[in-house]
């Protein structure tokens, strides 16, 4: 039988055949030379621009990167349960013991704690695991020439050619996400420009090299993004029954007009804290709710996603030593921790579904062999990698 197509499914194929359309060369030729006026006109040189361009083919493979659409809307709590699962509290553990002296020292000069600095490397690029593989010149001279944002990503490419051109970093180190963030820190060229640090004072910046330089250079973004020492970025709290009154990170509210509207600690007792809040709703009236201060938009701002800031911030409250949220999120399918995700694909493949190795990874692949698992056992076949379908797996033999 032939799998049905929703109509999501049928323009997202549409969008992967254009996404497909070669571009052309002569086009990115043409491209190349307005790049190479731009920029020498504002300040590299012609020896920078050459060097940094020599042979340079436009990147098809991040044409399509922009494109794509994701599938599957991820719900918060799939987020959370991957970024801040045992293995990354474990892991920030040993890096917060590897790192104690260099910590001290961006605590002292930035003001910015060391469990916060240690949790935006972890979600970031999983402690310098996955700063992204895609040299950043090919990259944003691609979707500098192609796309709907040449203009944003020329001032990133200009960025990168200035990098280059002070000698902060070998070119062979400049490789990252299509989009051009890199390092442990996965910083973008334009936010390097401006906030980087040399912290192991070799006399240069280096944001994959050094981790003192990455770490150092996070603590003054914080810093700089409007960080107050020595307060919480919040804690979750409880709402009073029914509660439809205001929500969202840019609604502040003095303390005492949340603790009047019936916002409490989650054990009960009265907010404390200085300074206006927020109340965040990631998911709802119905899942965990967090009182948020200044120090979370600091985090916030580092990638503009409400699930990334909250990762981050959990994840430094679990290297303090707090434990998970109080409150479930409202579904009776749970995220996976990246174990689980591994876990999961090994029971697939036992089932003889050919899905590759089981690297934790949820691809279209995985997405169909659940389906179709899901469909022999008689589950709604939804295709999520969710607590569900794991123990769904775990029951059932591979035999049956
Ligand atoms: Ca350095």
């Amino acid at each position: 039988m032939m799998p049905k197509m929703n109509t999501a499914k049928i323009l997202l194929s549409l969008l992967h055949l254009l996404a497909a359309t070669p571009v052309l060369a002569g086009d990115f030729n043409t491209c190349l030379g307005d790049l190479r006026r731009e920029a020498t006109g504002k300040g590299i040189t012609t020896q920078t621009f050459d060097a940094a361009m020599r042979g340079i083919e436009p990147d098809q493979s991040v044409l399509e990167a922009m494109d794509n659409q994701p599938e599957f809307k991820t719900p918060i709590w799939d987020y959370l349960a991957a970024l801040v699962d045992e293995q990354r509290i474990a892991d920030g553990h040993a890096k917060l013991a590897e790192w104690a002296a260099v910590l001290a020292d961006a605590e002292r000069k930035f003001g910015v704690d060391r469990h916060t600095i240690i949790a935006v490397w972890g979600v970031e690029s999983d402690y310098g695991k996955t700063m992204g593989r895609r040299p950043l010149v090919r990259s944003l001279a691609t979707v500098s020439c192609f796309g709907g944002r040449q203009r944003f990503f020329r001032g990133e490419l200009l960025a990168t050619l200035r990098i280059l051109q002070s000698g902060d970093m070998p070119p062979e180190a400049l490789a990252g996400s299509w989009a051009g963030a890199f390092g442990h820190t996965q910083f973008m060229p334009s936010t390097f420009q401006r906030l980087a640090v040399d912290f192991d004072g070799d006399g240069r910046r280096d944001i994959v090299n050094s981790v003192p330089d990455a770490l150092g250079s996070t603590a003054n973004y914080l810093k700089q993004a409007g960080w107050i020492t020595a307060q919480p970025w919040g804690y979750e709290v409880r709402l009073p029954a029914n509660y439809d009154g205001p929500a969202g990170r840019r609604t502040r509210r003095a303390l005492t007009e949340w603790n009047r509207l019936g916002i409490r600690q989650i054990d009960g007792s009265a907010l404390t804290g200085n300074g206006p809040a927020a109340l965040l709703l990631p998911a709802g009236a119905r899942g965990p709710a967090f009182i948020v201060f200044r120090n979370f938009d600091a985090i916030y701002s580092y990638n503009a996603a409400e699930s990334y800031a909250l990762a981050i911030a959990h994840l430094s409250d679990r290297l303090r030593g707090a434990g998970p949220f109080r409150s479930a999120w409202p579904t009776d399918d749970p995220g996976l921790s990246r174990a689980e995700r591994r876990e999961l694909q090994e029971l697939l493949i036992a089932r003889g579904y050919d899905i590759g190795t089981a690297d934790g990874i949820i691809g279209a692949r995985t997405r169909a062999a659940i389906e179709s698992f899901q469909t022999s056992a008689g589950l709604a076949a939804d295709g999520r990698a969710g607590g569900r379908v794991l123990k769904a797996l775990r029951q059932t033999s591979p035999q049956q």
